[in-house]
């Protein structure tokens, strides 16, 4: 049916984002000493600016993320909405990150390409069996269970089957948790997202959320975006939240969440380590820094709390 081609065309965003990744990392924007495990090839050449674009996006979201968990000193949960590929377990435990458990939803058959991988490649599997106590330990085809990594395949849009789904990997509701949803919103529809955001609000007392995805839309370099989209059957269900800063906020601030802070990627990216962003500014020459700021301009992140134990003031601004 239609819908089931405009899924499969949402599921290939993920392989863009692993390849796009893979190619930044083997230029040394950021290291990665897994993801070549998930995308062996390093593929074609990207532009200069998608990379820049891509590391902003990955050390933006990681300050916001390690900030949360250094913060309740790994006593939280992470829930990866829509997390494709996401190397992020080995990372955070190679860093002593790890929180006390990390879960990760997609489509069931992104899920079993992701478990396909851990189950064949040891340097993913043996991480996840030493941090196992028991020999209870669940991968099969669809899911992996272990004490501190949790993948899961479930339909984002269907709020109640994801909640029995977390419910019975042992989501822990008392816990901080922390949400985050990297260019999967923007595919749903404004209702089906709000809905997402609105469970979160309401399962858990002590939360973030961070959203990453496209903003400032309506413009024409916008419509250029979701014309390209487009051509490849995807379609950007959610676009109008992506209209601006307020909106991208407002989807929180009515469904329950107490702060909202949005930036748009050129902002983040003047604020992250400069030392760093010179670096990787030698790696590769941009003749046009017009282009940069068009694209970065065109994605923000935008974060949202609730904090009734009152742990987490320092994450009100970057
Ligand atoms: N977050 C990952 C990253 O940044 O590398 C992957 C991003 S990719 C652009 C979007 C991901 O969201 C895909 O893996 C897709 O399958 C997933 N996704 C989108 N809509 C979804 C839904 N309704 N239910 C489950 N997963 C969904």
């Amino acid at each position: 049916t239609d819908s089931d081609a405009a899924d499969e065309a949402v599921r290939t965003t993920c392989d863009d984002a692993t390849t796009c990744k893979r190619f930044a990392t083997s230029q040394g924007y950021w290291k990665d000493l897994h993801i070549h495990y998930f995308v062996r090839n390093v593929g074609e050449r990207k532009a200069p600016e998608i990379n820049r674009g891509y590391y902003a996006r990955v050390k933006g979201v990681n300050l916001l993320l390690d900030e949360f968990i250094k913060k309740t000193e790994c006593k939280c949960q992470i829930i990866n909405l829509g997390a494709g590929l996401d190397t992020m377990f080995w990372r955070l435990k190679d860093e002593n990150l790890l929180p006390q458990k990390l879960f990760e939803v997609d489509f069931p058959a992104v899920v079993a390409k992701k478990i396909h991988n851990i189950k064949t490649k040891p340097p993913l599997s043996k991480p996840i069996i030493d941090m196992h106590s028991t020999d209870s330990l669940l991968l099969d085809a669809h899911n992996l269970d272990s004490d501190r990594y949790c993948i899961v395949g479930a339909d984002l849009r269907d709020i109640s089957s994801l909640d029995e789904k977390l419910k019975k990997f042992h989501l822990n509701p008392e816990l901080p948790t922390l949400l985050l949803s990297e260019c999967v919103l923007v595919y749903m529809t404004p209702s089906q997202s709000s809905n997402l955001v609105h469970w979160a609000a309401e399962t858990f007392h002590t939360a973030m959320f961070i959203n990453y995805e496209q903003v400032n839309m309506s413009d024409r370099f916008g419509q250029v975006m979701i014309e390209n989209l487009q051509r490849r059957q995807c379609t950007l269900a959610g676009v109008e939240i992506c209209q601006s800063l307020d909106s991208q906020k407002d989807r929180f601030l009515t469904t329950g969440w107490d702060h909202a802070d949005a930036l748009d990627m050129m902002t983040v990216y003047s604020m992250l380590p400069q030392q760093d962003v010179a670096r990787i500014e030698l790696l590769e020459f941009l003749d046009e820094r017009e282009l940069l700021q068009q694209l970065l301009q065109h994605y923000c992140i935008c974060w949202a709390s609730k904090d009734k134990l009152k742990m987490l003031s320092i994450l009100a601004k970057i």
